[in-house]
């Protein structure tokens, strides 16, 4: 039997979720198990903290959990840094009354892994798994680098990336029949924890380079200075706590789901985005908890959404090298935009008008600043507000610049696969079928103002909000 499946006899995580990227031994002089926490900022429902706990019980060592910030990342904001450090001081808190070591650094991924390995030097290493490549890179560099025996453990998805689909998938037809076969059987795993007592980390219960999460949040991201191009946000905070917090508020209005969300004047979504982007919860808890409150149809709707959809985006990015261009785009979507690159278009805005919401279209320049306000737009008027940043800019390749762009700074879900996906559907036509061909949009799905009134019977309301509110908020 290969060493690594001697490790994972006795583990209760799933064996597809468990990934080992080099082979390294058990460091019999380690001195902790260490859980390098990046992309599942919770405790419950975690596949990754479940497994770190199950080698320290094993060992009989203490469980360190170190949460990792990247400063690297360029469109991280104050927006995006306060949601973070909200979530760390949530876990913080809950790691004191646990009785496990925690601490949270800001720098670069790379050198993150390097101190920590030094700092606790750990027998077994834990890490939570990244889907762009770049976040799979450092993994593999800190498993390679660390001669230790190092799990990479899928946790934010229902089914994981690698068992959904050996492949790239062509879109929710194909995926759908593959995933939906699963779901149930991943639906009963069980990470609940239960309170043990860890052996206590000597000599290491501070570290200077470690956020000092005691202090309030403004000092915390004036030691990170991150650019303010994007504010923080009042409305949506983050941490366990408040996802939690979220699932209990849409499971009260989530009656309606599957009708009403495509009307952006109606509180219909679950608001949920934000803390899967961060793992701050599980997308198994949320349908769990969906299926015990909400209709069939409504719980259906959010199933195809939260499973089919969001696994299908990190199908994409897991699969595609170029999963933020439009090279990654089917042959038939690069032609027709190709074709129609220089047509005439009706409008020009520059990145700075898009950004300030300095459009002639009232409904656009609403969904603009309810993304810049308040850090999340309206799921249905994402669409319409891509598609015409592809009419109003020069080229398709600029369009989808500004829409990443954009999407990444503003939204407290941004720099996601469903991020870069959406925004590749809207553009590129990816995962979508060619429509009757029209002018700058080709073969593209087109969507216009005109339809949008006609769709969308709470517009007004929507345009509203987001035009009065906008301007005292912004004064
Ligand atoms: C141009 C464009 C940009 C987008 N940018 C992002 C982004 O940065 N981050 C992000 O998470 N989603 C993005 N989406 C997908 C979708 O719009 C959002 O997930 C959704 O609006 C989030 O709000 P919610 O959680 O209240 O949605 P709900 O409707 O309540 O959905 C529940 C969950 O299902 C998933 N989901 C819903 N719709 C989609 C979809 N179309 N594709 C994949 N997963 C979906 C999300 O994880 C969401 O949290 C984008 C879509 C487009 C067209």
């Amino acid at each position: 039997m290969p060493m690594h499946d001697v490790y994972l006899i006795d583990s209760r995580v799933h064996r597809s979720r468990i990934r080992i990227p080099i082979i390294h031994p058990i460091s019999e002089k380690g001195t902790c198990v260490l859980y390098g926490m990046q992309s599942a900022l919770r405790f419950d429902d975690n596949p990754a903290y479940f497994r770190a706990r199950e080698w320290a019980r094993a060992r009989n060592l203490p469980l360190v959990v170190a949460a990792f910030g990247d400063t690297g990342w360029k469109h991280a904001t104050e927006r995006e840094w306060g949601f973070i450090i909200q979530s760390w001081k949530d876990l913080y808190e809950r790691a004191a009354h646990e009785e496990i070591s925690f601490f949270a650094y800001a720098g670069l991924t790379k050198d993150l892994w390097v101190h920590a390995i030094r700092k606790f030097s750990p027998a077994v290493i834990i890490a939570d798994e990244g889907y762009a490549s770049w976040s799979r890179n450092w993994r593999e560099y800190a498993a390679q680098i660390s001669h230790i025996h190092f799990e990479i453990i899928d946790c934010n998805l229902v089914v994981p990336v690698l068992h959904a689909s050996p492949k790239r998938e062509w879109a929710a037809y194909t995926f759908r029949p593959k995933v939906s076969a699963q779901i149930n059987d991943f639906m009963k795993e069980e990470y609940t924890t239960h309170s043990v007592i860890f052996p206590k980390v000597k000599n290491i219960l501070y570290d200077p380079l470690a956020v000092d999460l005691t202090l309030p949040l403004h000092s915390i991201i004036a030691q990170i200075k991150p650019s303010s191009r994007a504010r923080l946000v009042d409305e949506i905070k983050g941490g366990e706590t408040s996802a939690k917090a979220q699932l209990q508020k849409f499971l009260q209005h989530g009656k309606g789901y599957a009708l009403q969300r495509n009307q952006p004047g109606i509180e219909a979504l679950s608001g949920m985005s934000p803390y899967l982007h961060h793992g701050c919860i599980s997308p198994r808890t949320v349908l769990k908890e969906a299926k015990k409150s909400l209709p069939t149809e409504d719980f259906n709707a959010l199933q195809e959404e939260m499973v089919v959809r969001r696994e299908l985006a990190h199908n994409f990015v897991h699969y595609e090298t170029h999963f933020r261009s439009l090279k990654g785009c089917d042959m038939w979507a690069r032609e027709t935009l190709a074709k129609h690159k220089k047509d005439k278009r009706p409008y020009l805005y520059t990145l700075e008008q898009l950004e300030n919401a300095l459009t002639h279209d009232a409904s656009w320049n609403a969904a603009q600043n309810q993304m810049r306000i308040t850090g999340k737009m309206h799921g249905y008027m994402r669409m319409y507000w891509a598609k015409k940043i592809l009419e109003w800019t020069p080229y398709p390749e600029i369009a989808l610049s500004y829409t990443i762009q954009l999407n990444d700074i503003y939204e407290l879900d941004g720099g996601d696969p469903n991020g870069w996906v959406g925004a590749l559907w809207a553009i590129g036509g990816l995962h979508d079928r060619a429509w009757p061909e029209r002018p700058i949009f080709g073969k593209i799905r087109y969507m216009n103002e005109a339809g949008l009134i006609r769709k969308i019977k709470t517009l007004p309301i929507y345009i509203h909000q987001y035009t009065v509110q906008s301007i005292d908020k912004l004064k």
